[in-house]
């Protein structure tokens, strides 16, 4: 990142009284709450999409040194990764950010991700510190940094939209460099954590065991790219370019290759084990039915579908979702044990099962943090209109027309 155009951003910021920026934090949260955790895309049981996104380029180099940028490098690694998905996995669609060097917005990174319907996004960055010694691969999701190293890996990379011409009106005045709009950014709540900290791990693992660097492991810091996708999806740092021996290693062909191929084959470990969780179960015979019973529904139009315990047409309803599962599970099953007002709904072959149903985004939030204390650490708002899931920006504007 360009510490010229961080300067200039602290400058400024000392300049902005207290109410504005509180205001502004106002805004960039509201802007949080009300975004849509799931574009409800056409996606299934198998991975179909990847998109590859290149950090900066064009007037955005990001982190730069003497003889080398961070858009270059992460753009030969971006399209060779993209070339080992379309080489071996055929039944892929790779579909890049940027395949030149061009400068591509944040926000329109990610809004190219959730139109093509991707099922995952992964973002290629190179890191830069002041001190030369610190070195290695780490792999960010999008979640609340627990430390400042992390903190300052997400104010470079978000620090990007300083080049962008409207970035105020696009980012709700979100400042990249003020620690205090990292605390609404903190309030996400991602569908796909799970599934993004599952991808990661597998990228650090290829990192560290495939092409020998050092293990940063898989971190959490609130990145603009990254919190607008509906999709799992990763930020990489393949490595600091502040470090001579690494710079040297991310500049060389082989070095390229070997990071490219570890992204590539991470990739290809999640898309499989995905493929395998999310298959739909097996025809069975009666007799196989009965020693798995409870666990599968002997029918398919199974009866443990529980109506919706408030129908109300013409109203949005807010209910907290709290378990997505390959199968439908039967009404017995422990962890439907003792859910309040319980309703569950298909898509695309996954059951999701939510609890609550609430006329206000505000109780259906105090009932989420309720389930959270019970142990489902995932649980989210999801909202339904006329007995189908909106996101939650259209219910937003059914709600305030
Ligand atoms: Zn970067």
């Amino acid at each position: 990142m360009n510490y010229s155009v961080q300067i200039y951003f602290q400058k400024a910021n000392t300049q902005r009284s207290l109410i504005q920026r509180w205001s502004m934090l106002f805004v960039v949260a509201l802007l949080l709450i009300s975004y849509p955790v799931d574009s409800f895309a056409q996606r299934g049981s198998k991975i179909r999409t990847v998109v590859i996104d290149p950090g900066h380029g064009g007037k955005d180099p990001g982190a730069v040194d003497k003889r080398s940028k961070e858009k270059d490098i992460v753009l030969d690694v971006a399209l060779r990764t993209g070339n080992y998905i379309k080489q071996y996995l055929p039944d892929v669609k790779v579909i890049y950010t940027r395949t030149k060097d061009e400068f591509v917005e944040l926000h329109r990174r990610a809004a190219i991700a959730n139109q093509n319907n991707a099922d995952v996004f992964i973002s290629i960055h190179c890191n830069s510190v002041r001190a030369s010694s610190v070195y290695g691969a780490e792999t960010f999701v999008m979640g609340d940094h627990r430390s400042q190293a992390n903190l300052e890996v997400a104010k470079l990379e978000n620090a990007a939209i300083l080049y962008e011409e409207n970035a105020d009106d696009e980012y709700g005045g979100f400042d990249p460099n003020s620690t205090a709009a990292y605390i609404a950014l903190s309030l996400y709540q991602s569908e796909y954590k799970s599934q993004s900290i599952q991808l990661a791990q597998k990228i650090q693992e290829q990192f560290t065991t495939r092409v020998g660097r050092k293990d940063r492991s898989v971190q959490q810091a609130g990145f603009l790219v990254l919190y607008r996708t509906t999709m799992p999806s990763v930020l990489v740092e393949l490595g600091f370019i502040s470090n001579p021996s690494e710079k040297a290693f991310l500049l060389s062909e082989e070095g390229q290759v070997y990071m490219a191929s570890a992204i590539y084959r991470a990739f290809k470990e999640f898309k499989l084990a995905y493929e395998r969780e999310n298959s739909l179960p097996p025809q069975l015979t009666d007799e196989q039915r009965a020693i798995l019973a409870p666990d599968i529904p002997a029918e398919k139009t199974s009866t443990t579908k529980t109506p919706d315990p408030k129908p109300a047409k013409d109203k949005v309803i807010y209910r907290v979702q709290f378990l997505t599962s390959p199968r439908e599970l039967a009404s017995t099953d422990q962890r439907l044990k003792g859910i309040s007002e319980l309703f569950s709904y298909e898509h695309n072959g996954l059951h999701k099962y939510t609890s609550g149903a609430f006329e206000t985004q505000q109780a259906a939030q105090r009932h989420q943090a309720a389930l959270k204390q019970q142990g489902f650490k995932d649980a989210f708002v999801v909202a339904f209109y006329q007995s189908k899931r909106i996101s939650n920006e259209e219910a937003r504007k059914l709600t305030n027309p």
